[in-house]
């Protein structure tokens, strides 16, 4: 079991931004970085709107820089998941191996309630860590739709990644669920190596910036499937139909490929019996945009009539940062703001 200062759990900008300003503050932090390293960033082509990159920089290459600046000033990248935690005492315990081979299938693929047992195993071995202080910046998930297969044909025709997975569907038919920013962003990535790009969205109109829509609907090789839902998917190998209700109609639409842009949801089951969550599953601090971030401000005012350490959840030391706090945001230089200033709120408070 290792004792460390400071633990900062993810590899996106949070966490790396957290990391540089710790080894900077002589925190001696060490950063898990799960087996996504660098975060949703990687999955991304190029990245126009972080200040201080006027041409654009590939978000691979960003991240690659944010983990070199970290590890110049001493952060330790541990490249292992982080499996379990327990905040009910300081020195918090944080584990990163599985007891026997079995947990370890059972943890990649169990949903949140199941992982309660799984935790339970984990935690009758020893800790791998115990830290006196802990940032989760573990971040946000692409979501599923939940239908038959789907789980089966992942990577054999549906993908949450047009980014990394368009090149692959050369001259191919092609869907992109979702009306967001996301979603146009995939349906173009897609239009680069295909003519035939639809878009499947459930409302009649988009969500996605106004400059982004108008890339869509200029684009002659997308064509925009409103008021329309996938109900089911076909392909035993791989994907070959999708059903889909269009006004109300079902259809049989012969597919290639299906990328999800539907969303996102925080990865925080691990810490679901820890610190406070709101329904959605994000980590609460001072900082949540809701009623109970709210809440938790109001008990942290200190006598200049200011919030205390407004990234820490509800737990004293534990402080959270970007995507897994921030339904609202959800952007690279957010995050990367929120994970600075929980290593000035943790450094604070490890001073106390
Ligand atoms: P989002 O804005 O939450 O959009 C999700 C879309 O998926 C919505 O249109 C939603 O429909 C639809 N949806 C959700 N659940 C669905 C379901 N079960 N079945 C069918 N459709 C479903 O997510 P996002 O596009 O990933 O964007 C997240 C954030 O990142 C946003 O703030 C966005 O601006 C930002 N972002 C920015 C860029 C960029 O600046 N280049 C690129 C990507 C993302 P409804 O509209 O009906 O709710």
């Amino acid at each position: 079991m290792k004792k460390i200062e400071l633990a900062i759990i993810g590899s996106g900008p949070a966490g790396y931004s957290a990391a540089i300003y710790a080894s900077r503050a002589l925190l001696n932090p060490h950063l898990f970085s799960g087996t996504e390293v660098g975060g949703q960033l990687m999955y991304t082509t190029e990245v126009e709107n972080f200040p201080g990159f006027p041409e654009g920089i590939m978000g691979p290459q960003l991240m690659q820089n944010f983990a070199d600046q970290a590890q110049k000033f001493g952060t330790k990248i541990v490249f292992e998941t982080v499996t379990a935690v327990d905040f009910s005492l300081n020195p918090f315990k944080i584990w990163t191996e599985f007891p026997n081979t079995e947990i370890r299938k059972k943890f990649e693929t169990s949903s949140p309630s199941e992982y309660a047992t799984i935790a339970d195993q984990i935690k009758k071995t020893d800790p791998s860590f115990v830290a006196k202080a802990v940032i989760i910046s573990t971040g946000a998930k692409a979501m599923r739709l939940d239908l038959e297969g789907e789980q089966r044909l992942m990577g054999r025709g549906i993908s949450t990644c047009a980014v990394c997975d368009a090149a692959f569907f050369k001259n191919k038919k092609v869907y992109v669920v979702g009306g967001g920013d996301s979603a146009m962003e995939d349906a173009l990535a897609l239009a680069k190596f295909t003519d035939q790009v639809s878009i499947i969205h459930r409302r009649d109109s988009f969500r996605a910036s106004k400059i982004m829509q108008q890339r869509i609907f200029d684009n002659k090789k997308i064509q925009v499937l409103w008021n329309s839902e996938v109900t089911g998917l076909k392909g035993e190998q791989k994907l070959e139909q999708i059903e889909i209700k269009i006004k109300g109609e079902t259809q049989n639409l012969p597919a290639d490929g299906l990328f999800l842009a539907i969303g996102h949801k925080p990865v925080t089951h691990i810490f679901q019996n820890e610190i406070l969550l709101d329904n959605n599953g994000y980590a609460i601090t001072a900082q949540s945009n809701s009623l109970q971030g709210l809440e938790l401000a109001r008990k942290r005012i200190d006598k200049k009539g200011l919030v205390e350490l407004p990234t820490m959840t509800s737990v004293e030391g534990v402080f959270a940062a970007g995507d897994v706090v921030d339904l609202r945001y959800r952007q690279a230089i957010t995050a990367a703001g929120m994970g600075a200033a929980a290593t000035l709120d943790a450094e604070a408070w490890l001073n106390e």
